[in-house]
């Protein structure tokens, strides 16, 4: 009965995944052919000073929506369609990248949370599976062995855990991040006004994309359980 969720949910989350690239791809893309009054890489600069900062440098990234601040090199790396383009889509995707800087740089502890767990989440993430398998191998290779399976079982979900918080924190990090790209967006004149709320519905639209892997990760940790739970059926 519960794999039966666990299906349905793989499936709504699917369909929800495509709908979101779907839109998210087209209002992009709207958003790429509306000319903005400043280039991506003159949004940075301004935004960062605006706010204070300072020593962060601008660096190109090949590749589409690859955009991403790196407070390690204290770069903001924009990508082609973004890297001095002067559209609606390269001001909102830069100055969403100046949001994180800005998080980083107010010491935000929800951001400081995410950045503590990102190294870890991968691992957690991998390691688990093969913990999980080996807690039902121990599990069905031996009678006795049912116990110490759905222990081992335990220790690989606990891990999963940490790749679920992961995602759980990334979520309003995002958000977060984008609603200080709007504001600031609101309080200058990088776009023109009646295309601001446009900018704002194609940020929303790329924070969808987070909560999409929040709900894939919570069904993950579902699974894991299941297969957990699979141990005492025998
Ligand atoms: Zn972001």
């Amino acid at each position: 009965m519960e794999g039966y969720w666990y299906y349905i949910g793989a499936i709504a989350i699917m369909v929800w995944s495509f709908i979101v690239q779907i839109s998210l791809k087209a209002k992009a893309a709207k958003g790429s052919e509306i000319a903005s009054n400043k280039t991506a890489n003159e949004v940075v600069e301004e935004m960062l000073s605006r706010h204070g900062i300072y020593g962060i440098t601008i660096d190109h990234k090949p590749g589409e929506l690859s955009d991403c601040y790196s407070p390690k090199e204290g770069k903001i790396y924009l990508s082609d369609t973004t890297y001095n383009k002067r559209t609606l889509t390269a001001v909102a995707v830069a100055a969403h990248e100046c949001g994180h800087a800005v998080q980083d740089h107010e010491n935000m502890g929800i951001y400081r949370l995410r950045q503590f767990l990102a190294p870890a989440a991968g691992v957690c993430s991998n390691l688990s599976w093969y913990i999980v398998l080996a807690g039902i191998l121990f599990a069905y290779a031996s009678e006795r062995g049912g116990e110490l399976g759905f222990t081992i079982c335990n220790i690989g979900i606990i891990l999963y855990m940490v790749t679920f918080l992961f995602f759980l924190v990334m979520l309003p990090v995002e958000r977060n991040a984008s609603r200080r790209a709007y504001k600031d967006m609101k309080d200058s004149n990088w776009v023109a006004e009646e295309d601001r709320s446009y900018a704002y519905k194609i940020l929303r639209a790329a924070g969808d994309t987070y909560a999409i892997s929040l709900a894939s990760s919570a069904l993950t940790l579902f699974r894991l359980i299941l297969m957990r739970n699979s141990t005492r059926r025998n």
